[in-house]
């Protein structure tokens, strides 16, 4: 059955995501025990036993190797994958709503985006038809994103269905909910952003967190971060239009956790990577304003005010010693 489009890409307010969290992704507890498949035994082999295992008869929620099971055999029927395959060999699974789960998740209607290699739009339109807990299936390889202005954006491929996920944010200073559009933005679980939420930390209670710029900003999380810590004036900018429409985006989603009153768009320049940083977005609200930037960072305060504190994060292996170079204006650089 086609699925409305609009349903896919719905944003849900940040305290209604974090209200659901509690039972998200938990099994029944009269739900018979996780099945525990074994990840490296062949399709023929899961074929023969997996008849078992079902989704739950009271709530309706699909263990996630059941998930993938259904998707692999679409994908054996394709000859995309082949009968001596694993479970593995699907794809990387993402939940849509990514935070440090203690136990395999147990998912319910468009609630799982996969990325893999080796695949086709027609066999992955099949999936998400036809797998209910599917909602979108990417075709990866590298990282996505702006990694070095230079080489260019290296590109994922929404196949099939929506890419649209978040991944909740939690810190001392408080929790965010930061949506992507996965197949454009690299993949970051909460549990690896913890160490940079301790580095946010230390900045917030040392007091730090005044006028603060995120110069390689992605889909905005620091910069967002240090909006709930305070910050009067707070400045995001990424050269990755697809990173600042996202951060936009979150700016919205988080619109009253923030304490956001207004956001206003500014005109966007053309292209997907930007050079001359442009202020594409303004919000106020709550003693903070937001400013969104989409441009080159090493140019980044030619056009904005400097900030007292200047966040950079960038890519594993990024250079970014011009960068810092540029932003020696600000009153104190601190590498993410
Ligand atoms: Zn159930």
């Amino acid at each position: 059955m086609p699925r409305h489009p609009h349903l896919d890409e719905y944003i849900r307010p940040c305290e209604e995501v974090l209200a659901r969290l509690d039972a998200l992704y938990m099994a029944c507890p009269d739900y018979p025990k996780e099945p525990g498949i074994d990840k490296t035994a062949s399709f023929s082999d899961l074929a023969a036993r997996a008849e078992g295992i079902q989704r739950c008869p009271s709530c309706g929620k699909a263990p996630l190797d059941l998930v993938m099971m259904d998707a692999l055999k679409i994908l054996v029927d394709y000859g995309l994958r082949s009968r001596s395959d694993s479970l593995r060999a699907v794809g990387w699974p993402l939940v849509e709503v990514g935070y440090p789960l203690a136990y395999p998740p147990r998912l319910g209607p468009r609630e799982l985006i996969i990325v893999g290699e080796n695949l086709t739009k027609e066999a992955t339109v099949e999936i998400v038809e036809r797998v209910p807990e599917i909602k979108g299936v990417i075709r990866g390889g590298g990282v996505p994103g702006v990694a070095d202005l230079r080489a260019g954006p290296t590109r994922w491929e929404l196949l099939a269905g929506s890419d649209l996920r978040c991944d909740v944010v939690s810190s001392l200073i408080g929790e965010l909910v930061i949506y992507k559009h996965q197949s454009k933005i690299h993949v970051e679980f909460p549990r690896q952003a913890a160490p940079k939420m301790k580095i946010l930390e230390e900045l917030y209670f040392r007091g730090k967190m005044t006028t603060v710029a995120d110069v390689l900003a992605g889909p905005g999380t620091l910069g967002l971060v240090a909006a709930l810590g305070g910050a009067s004036r707070v400045v995001l900018n990424d050269a990755w239009l697809p990173a600042v429409e996202d951060a936009i985006l979150n700016l919205e989603a988080n619109q009253s956790i923030l304490g956001i009153e207004k956001i206003e768009r500014h005109k966007t320049p053309a292209g997907e990577v930007g050079r001359e940083p442009s202020l594409v977005a303004e919000a106020w609200g709550d003693g903070c304003k937001i400013e969104v930037y989409f441009g080159d960072a090493e140019r980044l305060f030619s056009r904005a005010e400097p900030t007292d504190l200047c966040l950079i994060d960038p890519f594993p292996g990024m250079k970014f010693d011009r960068i810092a170079e540029a932003c020696g204006v600000c009153g104190e650089i601190v590498v993410v």
